[in-house]
C-alpha cells in the first residue's frame, strides 16, 4: 500500500520533506537574510496549491457523494464523521486545559502593556446563526472566487446528492465530467507534490529567519505547555483512536501522512495543504476515495484539534495572567467556545488567534491578551495546523474502516 517504500531513501517523499524541515531550519538560523529572500519560491509553491484547492474540492465531493449513492449512505458517513470530529476536538481541548492547570503558564506573564487590541482583530465575534447562514452560498461562482471553501462544500453536496439521484444519459455525462475533472485535477497535483521538499525548505527558512529565537525567552512557559498538549495529543490520544477504531499502526500511517504533515507544518494552513492530504489518504495509505473526497475537505475545514486545543490553553493562559479564577462551569464554557471557534475557523493562518476573541468573550476575558500571546503565535500555529491535519487522517482511517466493516 505504501508506494514509496522500494525506492531508495533519498528518493522517498517522507525523508525528503524531513530533510527539507532540517535544513530549512538550519539555514533560517545561519543565513537569516539569504532565507529571507528566497521566500519567493516557497510562496510559489503555496500559490500552486491554493491553485488546484476549489476545484479539487468541487471535484472530489461530488464525485464522492455521488458515489456514495444514496442520501442515507452520505448521511451515514457524514454522522461518523461528524462524532470522530466532534470527540477527538473535545479530547484535544481536555488535553490543553489539564496542561495549562499543571504548568500555570500564565502566572509568571507580564501584560504586554497593550491597552486596545491589535490591529486585524473585531469584538463583533460570528453568531451561531452568521455562521449557518455563511455555509449556504448565495453565489456560487462568487464562493469559488473568494475561495470560500464552506459555502463550496454545502454546494458540492447537494450536487453529487442529486445527482446520484437523477438518472439518464445527460446526468451520467456530467459525472463523467466531474470525474474527468477530477483526474486531471489529481494528477496536477501529484506533480505539485513533487516540489513539497524545496517548497518546505524555503517556507521554513524564511519563517525561523524572521521569528528568531529571542521571542521564546518570555513567552518559554506559554509556549511549552501549548507544544506539550499538542505532542501528547498527536502521539499519545491520535494513536489510540486510530490503533483501536482505524485499525492502522501509527508508525506506518505516520509515514504515510509525512508529506502532508510537513506541508501543513510549514505553510500553517490546512486549507493549502488539502491537496496533499487527499493524495497522502488515498496514494500513499491506500484509503477508498470515497470517504477521503468527502471526510477530508470537511476536515481541513471545520475538523481543528489543534486549533481548539490552543484556543483552551490561550484563554486560560490569559486568565492566569490576569490573576482570574475561572470557576468548573466557566471552564466548561471555555471548553465548548474553543471547539466552536475551532469549527468556525478558517484553515489558514493565524485563524486561530483571530478566532480567540470568541472564547475570551464568552468568559468575560478581556481581549488585550491576545497582545501579549501574539509574538509567538506564528510558530505555534505550524504546530497545530500539522496536528489539525494529523486528525483529518486519522478521522479518515477510523471512518473508512467502520465503511469497510459496513457496519
Ligand atoms: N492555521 C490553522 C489551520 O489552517 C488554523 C489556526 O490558525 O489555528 O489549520
Amino acid at each position: 500500500m505504501m508506494k514509496n517504500d522500494k525506492k531508495a531513501w533519498y528518493l522517498q517523499l517522507h525523508w525528503q520533506v524531513l530533510l527539507a524541515l532540517g535544513l530549512g531550519t538550519v539555514f533560517g538560523v545561519i543565513a537569516p537574510g539569504w532565507s529571507e529572500n528566497q521566500g519567493f519560491l516557497g510562496d510559489l509553491f503555496l500559490r500552486a496549491l491554493m491553485m488546484v484547492i476549489i476545484l479539487l474540492i468541487f471535484t472530489s465531493l461530488v464525485d464522492g457523494v455521488a458515489s456514495l449513492g444514496s442520501a442515507r449512505s452520505v448521511g451515514r458517513v457524514g454522522f461518523r464523521t461528524t462524532v470522530y470530529y466532534s470527540c477527538s476536538t473535545a479530547a484535544a481541548i481536555l488535553v490543553g486545559m489539564t496542561a495549562v492547570n499543571l504548568i500555570r503558564p500564565g502566572e509568571g506573564l507580564e501584560l504586554a502593556g497593550a491597552t486596545s487590541l491589535p490591529e486585524g482583530f473585531s469584538t463583533s465575534s460570528q453568531t451561531l446563526s452568521e455562521f449557518l447562514l455563511r455555509m449556504v452560498p448565495d453565489n456560487i461562482v462568487g464562493a469559488m472566487a473568494e475561495g470560500a471553501v464552506l459555502p463550496v462544500i454545502t454546494f458540492a453536496i447537494l450536487f453529487g446528492l442529486f445527482l446520484a439521484k437523477l438518472d439518464g444519459e445527460r446526468v451520467k455525462d456530467v459525472h463523467r465530467l466531474v470525474t474527468g475533472v477530477l483526474e486531471v485535477i489529481q494528477a496536477l497535483t501529484l506533480g505539485i507534490v513533487k516540489l513539497a521538499p524545496v517548497g518546505i525548505f524555503s517556507l521554513l527558512a524564511r519563517e525561523v529567519a524572521r521569528s528568531g529565537v529571542s521571542i521564546f525567552r518570555e513567552l518559554g512557559w506559554y509556549f511549552l505547555t501549548v507544544g506539550l498538549g499538542l505532542t501528547f495529543h498527536a502521539v499519545v490520544t491520535l494513536p489510540i483512536l486510530l490503533w483501536f477504531l482505524g485499525r492502522r499502526s501509527p508508525v506506518a500511517y505516520f509515514r504515510a501522512a509525512a508529506p502532508a504533515l510537513a506541508t501543513a507544518f510549514s505553510t500553517a494552513s490546512s486549507s493549502a495543504t488539502l491537496p496533499l492530504t487527499m493524495e497522502c489518504a488515498e496514494h500513499r495509505a491506500g484509503l477508498p476515495k470515497s470517504v477521503s473526497s468527502f471526510v477530508l475537505p470537511l476536515g481541513a475545514t471545520v475538523n481543528m484539534d489543534g486549533t481548539a486545543l490552543y484556543e483552551a490553553v490561550a484563554a486560560l493562559t490569559i486568565a492566569q495572567m490576569y490573576g482570574v479564577n475561572l470557576s468548573f462551569s466557566e471552564q466548561a464554557v471555555v471548553l465548548l467556545t474553543a471547539l466552536l471557534a475551532s469549527v468556525g475557523a478558517a484553515g489558514i493562518p493565524m485563524a486561530g488567534l483571530v478566532m480567540l476573541v470568541v472564547v475570551l468573550e464568552a468568559v468575560g476575558l478581556p481581549l488585550e491578551g491576545i497582545a501579549t500571546i501574539i509574538a509567538v503565535d506564528r510558530v505555534l500555529d505550524m504546530f497545530r495546523t500539522a496536528t489539525n491535519v494529523w486528525s483529518d487522517m486519522v478521522g479518515t482511517a477510523v471512518v473508512a474502516r467502520f465503511e469497510e466493516a459496513g457496519d
